[in-house]
């Protein structure tokens, strides 16, 4: 508690609390969680940390627990005054989480006495109530909901001078995690689950979000990373979890592509041996790059941002805005203590780190295809995995490749991403024709099917990157390049059968209506 962030100073707090009828003195951040700074309280005074309490001062009045706290003197202590002596249920856990998030929120938007003494009250109140009434679950729920709809109330009101906003759709980033590390299960993977999550047949349709958010806070585990960065494991749940919520519900441009990319990236870690040839500097930046490489995709691409000159293509000056903006996210999320995975990284190695995870996500943006397809080639013949400038050129083509890897996958795990894709681009392209923007052919419902829409991108762009990799590592033909060679075949029988059909259709359309009849 209380570690400095990266950024440099972290303001802190003082307050004292009475024990053994000595004064003990307590300090932590400004940027703490209320629940964070209730535990911490009640190791202080000796109690076992999920103890219900509740904190006074001489007057017996109630004081709010959370960062905005009222100071004391060690001349008048607080007192933490405990509520049950047992430990907290799963109700009580939820009910605390929920309390907590409400207080956070609070203490955010509004730094009035008034509500943090209302809140005091209620959560003194319901604290109360689970302690003598046991509170059920239905309450618990009911209790939450009005919770929420005050807070929904007050942060609508304060929403502007506490949130971004987005350049399309008015939904404010979530900076702060909307349901904590508590309320997400703890997913046990099996050795099975284990073994298909290192290829890339793995199937990413099978799991739900919380499935997906333990995979890959296994891969983390797994590669070392949580290990050589000291990275804490509950931040490192809660980074996953804010990562989540900064994914939009995109057809496309999801969490889900978010794991598929990830994961791709993870199987060609283990593919490709590169826990051997790269460092683990590389590999934090590698999969830290794949998770965050699409973070609030407003499901509307760059040629829509700078055509309809969107406030991101205004902000970005149309450069790259998408992706300057999902590695904007990225740091944004990573500047808040509670989800800082390299909390605990020196500052140099964080530099690196940051600039590392800079330099992928900008190269995600398909305008700089050639350029970074054709930085690579010349360096794989003489490849130096000792030459920063080497490894730089392959950990670009690397998550180009992860990024854009669905027909990799088995039929039946590709098939559905076109459709998400195409249902995107059908929604940009109607809403270009409605506002008189300039639309794509490829985007366009009237040009597009699945098979046009695949094969050209599988033979001019899919099969000549991976087969670039290829020259490095020989391995990805079989597990990667073969399988977009018979993707490629199977959509051009597919456009042959459609334009069969076609043609058929065009010759029935020519028979005269008496014959058809027959
Ligand atoms: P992303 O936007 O996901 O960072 O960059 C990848 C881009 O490549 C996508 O927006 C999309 O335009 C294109 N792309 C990725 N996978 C496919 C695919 O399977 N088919 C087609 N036609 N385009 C793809
Ligand atoms: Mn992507």
């Amino acid at each position: 508690m209380g570690s400095a962030s990266s950024s440099g100073y972290v303001p802190k707090v003082i307050i004292y609390l009475q024990k053994d009828s000595v004064p003990h003195k307590v300090m932590f951040s400004r940027h703490c969680r209320p629940s964070d700074i209730k535990e911490l309280l009640c190791t202080t005074v000796g109690l076992s940390r999920n103890s219900l309490i509740m904190l006074m001062d001489q007057n017996n009045a109630i004081i709010s627990i959370d960062p905005t706290m009222p100071t004391n003197a060690p001349s008048s202590p607080y007192r933490v005054v405990p509520l049950s002596g047992r430990q907290l249920t799963e109700e009580d856990d939820l009910l605390q989480n929920v309390l907590g998030q409400v207080a956070d929120q609070f203490s955010r938007i509004f730094k009035v006495n008034d509500l943090k003494t209302e809140i005091a009250c209620r959560l003194a109140a319901l604290e109360k109530r689970v302690e003598l009434e046991g509170l059920k679950m239905v309450e618990i729920e009911k209790c939450k909901n009005d919770l929420k709809t005050l807070k929904d109330e007050l942060s609508l009101g304060n929403r502007s001078s506490i949130s971004c906003k987005h350049a399309i759709m008015e939904e404010p980033i979530k900076l702060t995690v909307q349901r904590d590390v508590p309320k997400y299960p703890k997913y046990t993977l099996s050795q099975e689950t284990i073994e298909a999550l290192k290829k890339p047949t793995f199937d990413v349709w099978h799991w739900e979000y919380n499935e997906m958010l333990s995979c890959l806070e296994y891969m983390y585990h797994d590669l070392g990373l949580v290990h050589e960065f000291n990275m804490n494991p509950i931040i490192l749940k809660r980074w996953l979890l804010s990562i989540q919520e900064n994914y939009r519900n995109n057809p496309f441009h999801n969490f889900r592509h978010c794991f598929c990319v990830t994961q791709m990236m993870y199987g060609m870690i283990h593919l490709c041996n590169l826990q051997e040839k790269l460092s683990l500097t590389d590999l934090v930046i590698l999969m830290t790059g794949a998770i965050c490489h699409d973070l609030d995709h407003p499901g509307y691409n760059n040629a829509y941002q700078v055509n309809a000159r969107t406030e991101l293509a205004v902000r970005y000056n149309d450069i790259s805005p998408l992706e300057n903006h999902h590695c904007a996210v990225a740091f944004q999320i990573l500047s808040q203590p509670e989800c800082n995975i390299f909390a605990n990284v020196d500052p140099e190695i964080f530099k690196r780190i940051r600039q590392g995870i800079i330099t992928l996500i900008l190269a995600t943006d398909m305008a700089r295809h050639g350029e970074i397809l054709d930085t690579f080639k010349p360096k794989v013949a003489t490849f130096d995995f000792l030459n920063e400038e080497h490894i730089i050129s392959l950990k670009m083509l690397l998550i180009k490749c992860c990024d854009i890897s669905n027909e990799v996958r088995p039929t039946e795990v590709a098939d559905p991403w076109v459709d998400c894709l195409l249902e995107e681009y059908f929604t940009q392209s109607d809403r270009e024709k409605s506002e008189g923007l300039p639309v794509a052919p490829f985007m366009d419902r009237d040009k597009v099917t699945k098979p046009t829409a695949q094969i050209g991108f599988i033979k001019f762009v899919l099969i000549p990157t991976f087969e670039t990799l290829m020259k490095l590592f020989p391995q990805i033909e079989e597990a990667m390049v073969q399988p977009l060679r018979d993707s490629r075949d199977r959509y051009e029988e597919l456009k042959q059968i459609d334009d069969a059909m076609n043609e058929l259709r065009k010759k029935t359309e020519n028979i005269p209506l008496g014959w058809k009849k027959k």
